[in-house]
């Protein structure tokens, strides 16, 4: 039978936007290549749901940093050389996206739908009950630099009057909220605490998702890469599987750093980079008493727990569509782990450690693509970059609710991929 919508991708966005689909009474097929859901960027990512994070990568002086790290294999980034001719048209649109003004309108953008996204998930949590180790005790930023605490107190206080929340504390307050900080107190010079921020594990919450869906009616078929989309006239008209053709009434693009591979032949050009991270989940061999969710600033490395497992991730590599796992990145990872809870140091303690790559699907503006294309019944739901955990449940119902011909409850116009055809 005929679907009303294929959605392309199940990963968090595919997934999720499938199961509001259905509760708009859409019959919705997803196809995925992997042999289940949430295999691939949402599998083991930092855990965080951080609206304090609504400011995109590309800050104006960021480019400076950059480039002081360059080469620097320990760096919070690593530029590798092969990856430069692949990555120039992005670079020069990121850079240009770094001027103030722009800079500001992403940040409000981002925030606005992590605000949005957070209220959603909220009201996820309360209707479906979906068990994956969410925390709402909000996130810690902990600096060691004065000057870098001071330039996010700044943030902190333009986020506030943007509606988030946040307090500055001191290194002794910063550990009275989360004791296992005790080890390096005296390297800290302060904190800010984001009491909206929180944690949870993606990969519990899109299985979680798949289930509730597929009792909504929703088929997924595995093992179905799409390997082109064939348009006319302005329209989709069918896809081409490994598994044969398929054809629909609506589309939605949602396989994350693939996404621009899929939509070139169509002359819809995104500007997303897959910006590839690291993750290690630790297993101490006894129970661990870490409470509250943590960024370390200067380190650029998360560290959330989530059960009996503690997550740390970080790093940002430009290197193409590879994921394999470089051991001294491996190394690096868990350095930096230790380095903030040196409890973790005696490998007695750490008694499973697993290693992990994904690709941020990232923006060259940092907001994520959202809505409509230039094709009249092609949808996107993709571009989430570091923060695809923190807007998957705003963006999911705000495509589902445009893909239905409904209104969107909050302003979506800094989502559409309109924007880069006249960005200034
Ligand atoms: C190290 C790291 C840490 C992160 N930490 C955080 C965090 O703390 N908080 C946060 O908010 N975000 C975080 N993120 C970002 C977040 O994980 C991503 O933005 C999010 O997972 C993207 O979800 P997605 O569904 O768009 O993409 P994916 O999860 O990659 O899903 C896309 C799916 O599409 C499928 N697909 C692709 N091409 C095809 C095709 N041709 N045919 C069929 N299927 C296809 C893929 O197999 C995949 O399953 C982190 C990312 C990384 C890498």
């Amino acid at each position: 039978m005929k679907q009303d919508v294929i959605v392309i991708g199940a990963g968090l966005a595919g997934t999720t936007t499938a199961w509001f689909l259905a509760q708009r009474g859409l019959r919705v097929t997803v196809l995925e290549r992997r042999d289940h859901c949430g295999l691939e960027t949402s599998f083991a990512n930092g855990a965080l749901l951080t609206p304090s994070e609504a400011d995109p990568w590309n800050a104006p002086g960021t480019f400076l940093r950059m480039l002081r790290w360059l080469g620097r294999e320990d760096s919070p980034l690593l530029l590798r050389p092969r990856a430069l001719p692949g990555m120039l048209a992005w670079g020069l649109k990121f850079l240009s996206a770094s001027r103030p003004h722009r800079h500001s309108r992403s940040t409000r953008a981002n925030l606005r739908l992590a605000l949005y996204s957070q209220s959603i998930l909220d009201e996820l949590d309360r209707n479906l009950g979906i068990e994956y180790d969410r925390l709402h005790n909000g996130t810690l930023k902990i600096f060691r630099d004065r000057k870098s605490l001071k330039l996010s107190v700044e943030l902190a206080d333009a986020l506030r009057a943007l509606g988030l929340d946040s307090r500055v504390l001191s290194a002794e307050q910063a550990v009275a909220m989360e004791p296992m900080l005790g080890a390096i107190a005296r390297q800290l010079a302060g904190a800010i605490h984001y009491p909206s921020d929180g944690s949870g594990d993606a990969h519990l919450f899109t299985s979680g998702m798949h289930q509730h869906a597929v009792n909504a009616g929703v088929s997924f078929r595995f093992k179905t890469s799409v390997t082109k989309i064939h348009a006319a006239s302005g329209r989709i008209l069918r896809l081409e599987t490994g598994e044969g053709e398929v054809e629909a009434d609506h589309y939605v693009l949602a396989a994350g750093s693939y996404s621009p591979l899929l939509a070139k032949p169509l002359g819809l050009r995104l500007p997303i980079y897959p910006v590839k991270g690291y993750s290690v989940s630790i297993t101490p061999a006894d129970s661990h008493s870490l409470r509250t969710p943590l960024v370390d600033f200067e380190r650029k490395v998360v560290i959330a727990p989530l059960g009996r497992v503690i997550r740390v991730a970080g790093t940002a590599e430009f290197t193409g569509y590879d994921t394999s796992l470089n051991p001294s990145r491996c190394a690096n990872i868990l350095r930096q782990a230790v380095a903030i809870l040196p409890w973790l140091e005696d490998p007695g303690r750490r008694n499973l450690v697993t290693y992990w790559t994904g690709l941020r699907p990232m923006t060259c503006d940092g907001p994520p693509i959202l809505g409509a294309t230039p094709y009249a019944n092609l949808f996107l739901n993709t571009g989430h970059g570091p923060l695809g955990w923190t807007l998957c449940a705003g963006s999911a119902k705000c495509v589902a609710e445009l893909v239905a011909g409904a209104a969107c409850e909050i302003e979506m116009q800094d989502f559409s991929c309109r924007r880069f055809q006249h960005a200034g």
